[in-house]
């Protein structure tokens, strides 16, 4: 309503015109049958924007209705016909492609009689409020790909085509920097024929490269001529006519480049917003680094877990499932408690429960089915995130160490059982040369005995052959008493239950030499021994060991008169003795024979004896945890080594 008394000349037309010019707010004011009767400037201008087209005088609504609104507009304007405000939004294109909102309140138009004279209708334009809702909706849509989607390829594919849709194009490739950012590669397409498409290029080179060093959209409206779009073949097998590459950039670098494709028109459409450039960019990195992690975890033969106390795989990678013979799916869809050995479940439900009491666990076994009912056994390192009510464990298959061990433990077993049954063996044997030797005593002493009276008695009935006879088999007694007392001697080695005690070597050795005085004396030697070491053992015993090697280097002297000397060492927590002579020594070849019961290297006519001194002098030091052994051919003599235990 116009002011009456207004200090202006202007007419009442002129004043109407400038009111309704200046707003942003479009009014067009339409008769019952939808003919445009008044328009102001706002009005005309949006009308123009979207359909090109001015308002003229006759102009109906309807030619700027599209065909498939007609409906609708009808039965609003029935209502508003009828007295009824009524209000719509209305979603419109620019031929440029740029999609505009448009909130609309029709309300009637009265005549001054109280008639309606048809309606009159404002529209506002809400574009941006709306496009931001928009814009809302499609980042919750890219948001909800990224996260529902396990790989990051998948989630490209699927976003491409999410892009495609809203942003109306006809086709989309998205192209990603490798890992030392020297080439762009295309990682997903989306309503594309893949003939003769490059899937890599440089910095700067085609329209992907070329967006990615430049950092800023490229159009491009005919593919054909353009010498930047190289991909001409892919172009035309698709029939796309125009792209457009649009550089997504987070942090000052391009983390990829979105090309889109249009199969008619040169027009570049609406504009990608950059904030879903940017949460889109957001996206890829942070699903290209998970998908990165991704790999290691499921690369790993280890098996990585989060479980719920529930019982339950929450996410396991693919080792475990792939280790028992299950696909994931049956693996997540059973407790894990039905899998777990019936041995180890209360083991395991104890460990959960400590666990989900905020205990951590860094070693933990048990052994899970696998499906051909074998059983696995894994060992566990887990912790828990308490509040969640989750474990996370990380756990390796340690069946073959299992087994092994099963193994070395039935082997020890099996070596125990046989030492066992050897060391009875050996004491029967023992006991029996024991008793064997003892009582074949008698009755040699019985044959040598009644030799000696035969010859006693029939002295002079006898010729010398009969004599010679007789000697040779007294002498054959003789010999044989001293092997079974040898034999005897060397039986006992093994049932002498003397106590171990501390023995003093120098001790020993001065009651040895003082045993072979005679010899001594008798062979002009020199027998000496430095400071000697006390040991743990048996002293009788210890004094037959160094008797029968002191005696041995006395007997088996060479021209000169014998040298001897005793020593020791300390090496390795052992004492080593050492007897050393210049007598005959002892052929390399025989140094291990000569250890062996009745081994000898010279018969009796040369060197007296039965062979057993050595035997027995090795069977005393091995029961002492010690060994014997002779370093033969040094210059002259040998050195015969023993160890005791320290
Ligand atoms: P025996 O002296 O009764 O023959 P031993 O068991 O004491 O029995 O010795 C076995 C063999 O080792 C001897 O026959 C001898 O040939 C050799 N032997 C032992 N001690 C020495 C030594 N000190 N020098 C040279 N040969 C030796």
């Amino acid at each position: 309503m116009l002011l009456e008394n207004a200090p202006y000349s202007h007419d009442k037309a002129k004043l109407y015109d400038l009111l309704l010019d200046n707003t942003d707010e479009g009014f067009i004011l339409i008769d019952k049958s939808f003919h445009i009767v008044a328009i102001n400037k706002a009005g005309a201008d949006r009308i123009k924007e979207i359909f090109s087209k001015d308002v003229i005088a006759g102009s109906s609504m309807f030619q700027f209705t599209k065909p498939d609104r007609l409906s609708f507009i009808r039965e609003v304007y029935a209502r508003v016909f009828r007295g009824e405000p009524v209000s719509y939004q209305v979603t419109a294109h620019t031929p440029g492609g740029i999609r505009k909102t448009f909130s609309i309140l029709s309300r009637p138009a009265f005549e001054k009689d109280g008639s309606i004279f048809g309606a009159l209708i404002n529209t506002r334009d809400v574009t941006q409020e709306v496009e931001r809702v928009y814009e809302q909706e499609i980042a919750l849509g890219i948001s909800s790909i990224f996260t529902s989607k396990h790989l990051l390829s998948e989630a490209l594919n699927d976003l491409l085509y999410l892009l495609c849709r809203e942003y109306r194009r006809d086709a989309a490739e998205i192209w990603i920097g490798n890992i030392d950012g020297t080439a762009l590669l295309r990682k997903a397409s989306a309503h594309c024929i893949e003939e003769g498409a490059t899937l890599s290029f440089a910095k700067g080179k085609g329209l992907p490269g070329a967006c990615w060093a430049e950092q800023q959209a490229i159009y491009i409206s005919d593919l054909q001529r353009d010498d930047l779009f190289q991909r001409k073949s892919f172009a035309r097998a698709n029939s796309f006519v125009a792209a457009e590459a649009i550089p997504i950039v987070n942090m000052g670098a391009t983390t990829a480049v979105l090309v889109f494709f249009q199969k008619q028109g040169t027009n570049q459409g609406i504009e990608v917003p950059t904030s879903i450039l940017f949460h889109t960019g957001n996206e890829i990195r942070r699903k290209d680094a998970e998908d990165r992690l991704n790999r290691f975890f499921e690369l790993s033969p280890d098996v990585f877990s989060i479980a719920g106390t529930d019982g339950y795989f929450k996410i396991l990678n693919a080792s475990f499932p792939r280790m028992l013979g299950y696909t994931m799916e049956e693996v997540l869809s059973v407790s894990y408690y039905d899998l777990i050995h019936p041995d180890d479940l209360k083991s395991t439900e104890v460990l959960v429960d400590e666990l989900a009491g905020g205990l951590q666990s860094n070693y933990f076994e048990n052994r899970f089915r696998a499906k051909d009912g074998s059983y696995r056994w894994f060992a566990w390192t887990s912790t828990s995130l308490e509040e969640e009510g989750l474990i996370f464990g990380v756990a390796k298959d340690i069946t073959e160490k299992k087994k092994s061990e099963q193994l070395y433990r039935d082997l020890n077993a099996t070596l125990e059982k046989r030492a066992k049954e050897l060391a009875a063996s050996n004491a029967e044997l023992e006991r029996f040369a024991y008793v064997a030797s003892h009582d074949l005593q008698e009755p040699l002493r019985m044959v040598s005995s009644f030799l000696q009276l035969l010859q006693k008695k029939y002295n002079n009935q006898l010729d010398d052959t009969a004599h010679q006879y007789i000697h040779f088999a007294v002498d054959g007694a003789e010999r044989m008493k001293k092997l079974i007392l040898d034999l005897l001697a060397y039986s006992r080695v093994g049932t002498n239950s003397e106590e171990h005690t501390f023995v003093d070597m120098n001790q020993v050795f001065s009651e040895v030499k003082n045993y072979f005085t005679t010899t001594i004396h008798q062979l002009n030697a020199e027998v000496h021994a430095d400071r000697l070491p006390t040991v743990k053992g048996n002293p009788t015993q210890m004094k037959q060991v160094v008797q029968n090697l002191v005696g041995n280097a006395l007997k088996y002297h060479a021209e000169a008169p014998p040298k001897i000397l005793i020593n020791s060492k300390e090496l390795n927590g052992e004492w080593i003795f050492c007897v050393e002579d210049n007598g005959i020594g002892v052929d390399p070849r025989f140094a291990e024979k000569i250890f062996i019961i009745f081994q000898r290297l010279h018969n009796s006519s040369e060197y007296e004896g039965t062979g057993i001194g050595l035997a027995i002098a090795r069977k005393i030091v091995e029961k002492h945890g010690g060994k014997i052994w002779v370093e033969p051919n040094t210059p002259s003599g040998s050195k015969f080594y023993f160890s005791i235990r320290k």
